[in-house]
């Protein structure tokens, strides 16, 4: 294996943290090169000194002045950048090979774009980039000569089950012979909770995944499905997949993490423990297996494994996400940057859980309702993102 030279973006978010798990356990084979955070700049500091970092990048003077404070190396420590240009120049230094893309949301997009740009190997788990701006990323990814590999678990587990060509690249069409993408989702905290006790739920409620442990924006996004609804978006871009051939199952045992249907009958999965460093290290290692630090999934303790059709009315998120793809982009753009604002509000317990779905409707259709834009540049695209957001917090504030 060729050696790697790691940025680690959103080193200190949950799927930051795993990555570096798995990085540590490899010395020989990677390294890494920079890390980012946006937050919690004290646990930044204690990974810089752990793996050695070069470069760290982080929001503002204030944050540059916490790492120095709370840096316990001695001597200069790593170089500090600050602020959102630097996440992207800190993407093309030369001595980057692959780049973890795991910002939340779409702040995360214009440095996962620039790691594409640049050719390198992409190892995307922001699947906000790719529900905002698919087709443009995975164009990037073709003209570069980038290496991409999925890392939601879903889109990682249909990599895995896919015709195997030993390449990481973006397809513009469907692999032959398949006839479908089976995502399986695991239904969230609310999978059985009576209709009418949504309303009064908690953040904290929201955020106890049964069988997942994540950040908290992705948590909420579990708890109304449409973090299902933003992976068929993330896997009709990855796979070249219409969306009439991509069926969501619920599966709550979560340990199915996908399948990949054949025209012959077959049905391809990827089993394995609800834990992010299995498809973190198949994408540091492949087109290798390298060890994960992940236990074994015994199936005899397992005893079953159960699936579902999903519930619109239980979950409007999911149903609004598959009118977004069948809509258009600007649909998705909307869906994404609505859903993140009414989240981040009703985190902040300004808006309630039943108000996020509804939030997301009003702004789909008031940006739908707008004169098409072509949406082919990153400029475009943050621009409908930010006026989104405009919206959704004029909509939340109604609301509070
Ligand atoms: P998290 O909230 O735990 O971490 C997010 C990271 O991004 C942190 O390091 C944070 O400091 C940084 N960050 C936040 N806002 C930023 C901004 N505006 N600019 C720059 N950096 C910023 O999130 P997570 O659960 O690790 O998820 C990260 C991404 O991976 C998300 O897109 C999520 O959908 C995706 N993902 C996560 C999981 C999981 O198991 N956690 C699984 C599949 C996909
Ligand atoms: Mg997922």
């Amino acid at each position: 294996m060729k050696f790697q030279q790691l940025c680690v973006l959103g080193s200190t978010g949950s799927i930051g943290e795993s990555t570096l798990d798995v990085v540590l356990r490899h010395p020989e084979t990677m390294a890494v090169y920079a890390l980012s955070a946006y937050s919690r700049i004290e646990e930044l500091a204690e990974q810089a000194l752990v793996t050695k970092a070069k470069v760290v990048v982080v929001p503002t003077e204030q944050a540059r002045t916490r790492f120095r404070q709370a840096w316990a190396g001695g001597g200069a420590g790593p170089e500090i950048r600050i602020g959102a240009q630097a996440l992207v120049d800190t993407v093309l230094d030369a001595e980057v090979t692959t780049v973890m893309a795991a910002i939340v949301g779409a702040a995360g997009l214009p440095s996962a774009l620039a790691a594409a740009q640049a050719g390198k190997r992409v190892l995307l788990a922001n699947k906000e980039a790719l529900v905002a701006a698919g087709g443009l990323f995975m164009r990037t990814v073709r003209e570069n000569g980038a290496e991409l590999l999925p890392i939601d678990s879903e889109h990682n587990a249909i990599f895995q089950c896919m015709p195997q060509t030993g390449r990481a690249t973006a397809p513009t069409q469907p692999a032959a012979g398949v006839r479908r993408l089976l995502l399986t989702a695991s239904g969230g905290p609310f999978r059985t909770t009576a209709l009418d006790k949504l309303a009064g739920v908690t953040p904290d409620q929201a955020c106890a995944h049964p069988n997942w442990s994540m950040g908290r924006k992705i948590s909420v996004d579990s708890a109304t499905m449409l973090n299902k609804g933003l992976e068929v978006i993330e896997a009709h871009w990855l796979f070249a997949m219409p969306v009439q051939r991509i069926q969501v199952v619920i599966h709550p045992q979560s340990m199915v993490h996908s399948m990949v249907e054949y025209e012959d009958g077959s049905i391809l999965a990827q089993l394995g423990q609800p834990d992010m460093r299995t498809p973190i290290a198949y994408g540091l290692g492949f087109p290798e297996r390298i060890s994960s630090g992940v236990g074994l999934l015994e199936l005899t303790t397992l005893g079953r494994l159960d699936f579902e059709e999903p519930n619109f009315e239980r979950f409007p998120c999911l149903r609004l996400s598959f009118d977004a793809l069948k809509t258009g982009q600007a649909a998705c753009v909307a869906l994404n940057a609505a859903n993140e604002i009414a989240v981040d509000r009703f985190l902040k317990q300004q808006i309630r859980y039943t108000e996020i779905a509804p939030v997301i409707e009003t702004c789909l259709e008031r940006i739908t309702g707008l004169p098409y834009t072509a949406l082919d540049s990153l400029d475009d695209v943050l621009a409908l993102d930010a006026r989104t957001r405009d919206i959704a917090n004029e909509l939340c504030l109604l609301k509070t």
